[in-house]
């Protein structure tokens, strides 16, 4: 423990300050200003090295916090990216991007704020890379077994870095035009920049990892040929198919699935033209659903310059703080207010969406909405509540309900859950040999958290399949939650 009394003379949060709003919206950088290293440190300080630390349990990578915070307080960045990396293949992610379910079981948290963990971990691999820390870790010897691993977001990202660590030759296949999954084409830059992912891309070139991009197994080449070609292959396709919004007036031009936008979004910051973009530019925008998807779509309306936000929750305000029935050290669902929601825009909860309205022309130009009534456990539009509001452009960024499954269904026989996601035993394997799945397809829609443990643990299982026996570590097994949290 580091300064045995670090917790008692700091006991507020101090975190970076975000740019002001007027300046962050006229561009795609990250929002937060560069952290204070006196600041970090004395955060470091308030860590408490308790005996049982449940942060461990709350992070589903089991990252050592209490290690790494008493190295950051000792001024050791060198060794405190070595324990973070112990566990973590891509902490700039997860440091930027995770919800944190660390923080709420910091044991600080039971009387005072908790340890801002996250911001503790990004500062340690930024400093990291920019003091050439980060460097490849090609393996000794080669196995001469093979590994296809489908989808590049960070489940299939992790299983190929400890797959190629461990010796076999390992290549990554995207049906998009470049790597990196969701972190590449669903989260804004403004949340993280791609500058990260890239850096990490060239340290997996370095070590062997060959990535396809461009190659859509299912179609371009089939799942069975693929699996004949590989001595393993594993499924990290993650839960690509959007949640739809069924009412009338769907169809008219204007109302897009969350994802048709953000994608185009990403592709014009990173340089691409772009047809007929799906643009917020001087329309009133609507987004539907209130999660990570929602807020991304949210700060992007606000950068193309929308005349209005309006962000829609069928469900109830949830509280401003952790509520009785969910005590330390579960992570609560409470009010979240994302860098997105402080840039402008209303948010409406109890939304029921009733019809989709057009104009002549055959576009969207309203959405009528009525509060929602819970009836017999169900949420209904609630009679003589009804209201119009103006929409050029509507979101629908309600979630996922699983993986694709067709191609798996036909070409390898996979098995579904009940749930629609790829079935697997404890050891990520599908019900076809040698095929093995990790991330959203096999858990649903989660969080990026859970993809990278899911991606270490199964090539974990991936290399003992091979191999005979493994010493890369599992640190989840498919069926798996954090302390109170479920992974949606
Ligand atoms: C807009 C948005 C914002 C989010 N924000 C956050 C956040 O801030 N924090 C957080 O923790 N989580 C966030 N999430 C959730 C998180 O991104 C996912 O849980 C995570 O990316 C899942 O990782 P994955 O590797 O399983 O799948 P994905 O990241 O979805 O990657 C799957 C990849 O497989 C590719 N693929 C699919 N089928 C094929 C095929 N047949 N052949 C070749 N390639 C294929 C896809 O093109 C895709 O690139 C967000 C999700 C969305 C949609
Ligand atoms: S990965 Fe997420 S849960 Fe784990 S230590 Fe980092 S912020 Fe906390």
């Amino acid at each position: 423990m580091a300064d045995p009394k670090g917790f008692l003379k700091v006991t507020e949060r101090e975190l970076p300050a975000r740019r002001p709003i007027p300046v962050r919206i006229m561009d795609w950088k990250e929002v937060y200003e560069p952290g204070d290293s006196a600041v970090l440190r004395r955060q470091a300080g308030r860590c408490m090295d308790c005996g049982i630390p449940f942060c461990h349990k709350g992070c589903p990578l089991g990252n050592l916090i209490p290690e790494w915070n008493d190295l950051m307080w000792r001024g050791e960045g060198r060794s405190a990216i070595e324990r973070l990396h112990a566990t973590n293949n891509f902490p700039e992610f997860t440091g930027r991007l995770c919800p944190a379910p660390c923080e709420s079981s910091c044991v600080l948290g039971i009387n005072q704020p908790a340890v801002t963990i996250k911001q503790v971990e990004v500062s340690i691999i930024d400093d990291a890379f920019a003091n050439g820390w980060v460097e490849p870790e090609p393996p000794a010897r080669l196995t001469g077994k093979t590994v296809a691993v489908v989808g590049s977001g960070p489940a299939g990202l992790a299983a190929a870095q400890q797959l190629t660590r461990a010796g076999h030759t390992v290549a990554v296949y995207e049906r998009d035009d470049r790597i990196g999954g969701l972190l590449r084409y669903g989260i804004p830059d403004f949340k993280m920049e791609k500058r990260h992912l890239e850096s990490r891309l060239r340290q997996m070139q370095m070590e062997g990892t060959r990535f396809r991009a461009g190659v859509e197994i299912g179609t371009d080449l089939s799942w069975s040929d693929l699996r004949a070609r590989y001595d393993a292959v594993v499924v990290a396709t993650g839960a690509t198919v959007p949640r739809d919004l069924p009412i009338p007036g769907r169809d008219l031009a204007g109302v897009h699935f969350a994802m048709e936008y953000l994608v185009e979004s990403n592709k014009v910051v990173a340089g691409d033209q772009v047809a007929n973009q799906i643009h917020a530019e001087g329309k009133h925008v609507i987004v539907i659903g209130g999660g990570d998807t929602g807020a991304d779509c949210i700060g992007t309306a606000h950068r193309q310059g929308a005349l209005s936000v309006t962000n829609l929750a069928i469900g109830k305000e949830p509280p401003a703080s952790r509520p009785d029935h969910q005590p330390w050290p579960m992570t609560p669902t409470i009010f979240e207010m994302q860098s997105a929601h402080e840039e402008g825009g209303e948010r409406t909860f109890l939304a029921s969406t009733v019809e989709f309205l057009a104009n002549d022309a055959g576009e969207v130009r309203a959405l009528r909405v009525a509060e929602t009534e819970y009836r017999d456990g169900t949420r209904v539009p609630k009679s003589g509540t009804e209201r119009e509001i103006p929409a050029d452009l509507v979101l629908i960024a309600m979630g996922f309900t699983g993986p694709e499954r067709t191609a798996l269904e036909h070409q390898l026989g996979t098995v579904f859950t009940g749930r629609g996601n790829v079935e697997r035993t404890d050891d990520y394997q599908t019900t076809a040999p040698g095929v093995f799945v990790a991330g959203d397809a096999g858990r649903g829609q989660s969080l990026i958290v859970w993809a990278i443990a899911e991606g270490r643990a199964a090539a974990a299982a991936v290399d003992e399949y091979l191999m005979g026996g493994t010493n890369l570590p599992a640190p989840v097994r498919p069926r798996d939650v954090a302390i109170g949290l479920q992974s949606a």
